[in-house]
């Protein structure tokens, strides 16, 4: 338990939960837990210098996550990734301080890796020798790799038609790996399933507490890299929409300790043209969005039909007065040569659509010239042999 946690809430009816046993949803409305943290006593304990000086990874800000135990810590060097000024890409379009955050430089090649590192840890320190989870791709390789690290059995179930090198890296890892006829959410009820039948721990998405925790070390990176100050904006590619959710706590938690000040930045959400139900229900002003029929999209990180965090998602997107967009398959593919061919950034489709948005948004007056930008790869074009031959097909 880290010094520093003191409840684990729901979000939705405010049920505390006691942190010190192994919880998934609230026990009572069935929604994703939040993590609290002590922060008065969090701001008296460390300081941004302190942070500065230690290792470069996630778990530089030990202090913002739940594991107590540093011995208990499953760590390949995740996080602490760079922060690179692509304005010589965006000056065309009148931009003059965008930069990506480039997550694909992660271990297992996304930034799932961070929300493994935080949750397999956590698995660790409760003792867990089980741990499964349904995914679109890249966290069941995230997690095989974590559990694999940590000396936990991870069992997967993934669409058949997920991405091969997520099949492959899952196996080699020493995964259970199950391939299921349908999207992640038919994944899901698989994993249910074994669940219910060998009583393993489940991970899914937002249903073990701790996953968003990893995933909020971006918005506290980003803060850190830029010299504490905020962005404008940040751009984030959304599936089930962990990050944003974890940036946004993040962010306000550095507020509150008084280590940023001013207005939070507008939180915006790209999903793909073939499977944007959150973009929908922001459209809509819908407090939920609603199940997505025939999700397709090759960015299959964004393939997510129905997220179970969406009212978390539009409440932040909402609350910092951001935007929720679609972008087509095509820009992501003309996007990721872009980044290629002008800055020498190998980003996955997923990243590249942040991008797309970021022309999108300035055409439609909704990013202006002054303003600072941070847009979010979250992960490598290696994972994606697809998608690369997709862009190097394209017209640009
Ligand atoms: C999972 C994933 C996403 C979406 O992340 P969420 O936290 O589910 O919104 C985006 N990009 C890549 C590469 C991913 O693997």
């Amino acid at each position: 338990m880290s010094a520093f946690v003191t409840a684990l809430i729901c979000p939705r009816c405010q049920l505390q939960h006691d942190p010190q046993t192994i919880q998934n949803l609230c026990v009572a409305c069935q929604s994703p837990l939040l993590v609290e943290y002590d922060l008065d006593r969090l701001r008296t304990a460390v300081s941004k210098e302190t942070i500065s000086e230690r290792t470069p990874t996630m778990w530089r800000y030990r202090e913002f996550l739940p594991v107590g135990d540093p011995t208990q810590i499953v760590s390949l060097g995740e996080g602490f990734t760079p922060l690179l000024n692509i304005s010589s890409i965006t000056r065309a379009w009148g931009l003059t301080q965008v930069w990506l955050k480039d997550d694909g430089l992660n271990p297992t090649g996304s930034f799932k890796a961070r929300g493994a590192s935080c949750g397999i840890s956590k698995a660790k320190e409760f003792g867990i020798r089980a741990v499964a989870l349904p995914t679109a791709g890249n966290a069941g390789g995230a997690w095989a790799c974590y559990g694999a690290a940590a000396g936990i059995r991870v069992h997967v179930a993934m669409p058949k038609d997920a991405p091969a090198i997520n099949q492959l890296e899952c196996r080699l890892y020493g995964a259970d790996l199950q391939l299921v006829d349908g999207l992640i959410s038919d994944a899901g009820k698989k994993i249910a399933q074994g669940i219910r039948e060998h009583g393993w721990f489940d991970a899914a998405t937002l249903k073990e507490p701790y996953r968003i925790e990893g995933k909020k070390t971006l918005g506290l990176e980003i803060a850190e890299q830029l010299g504490w100050q905020l962005p404008d904006a940040i751009v984030y590619p959304a599936g089930g929409g962990v990050g944003i959710i974890g940036i946004w706590r993040a962010l306000k938690q550095l507020r509150a300790i008084g280590w940023v000040s001013g207005k939070l930045p507008r939180l915006i959400v790209v999903q793909a043209e073939g499977c944007a139900p959150l973009v929908k229900a922001f459209e809509e002003q819908q407090p939920e969005s609603e199940f997505w029929p025939n999700a397709r999209t090759f960015a299959s990180g964004l393939r997510v039909p129905k997220a179970l965090g969406d009212f978390l998602v539009l409440q932040a997107v909402r609350e910092t007065g951001g935007t929720a967009l679609a972008v087509s398959d095509a820009d992501c593919a003309r996007m990721m040569r872009l980044l290629a061919e002008r800055a020498g950034i190998f980003a996955a489709p997923e990243g590249a659509a942040t991008l797309a948005a970021v022309e999108r948004l300035q055409e439609e007056g909704k990013i202006f010239s002054d303003e600072r930008v941070v847009i979010i790869n979250t992960g490598s074009a290696l994972k994606y042999p697809e998608a690369m031959a997709e862009a190097l097909a394209g017209q640009m």
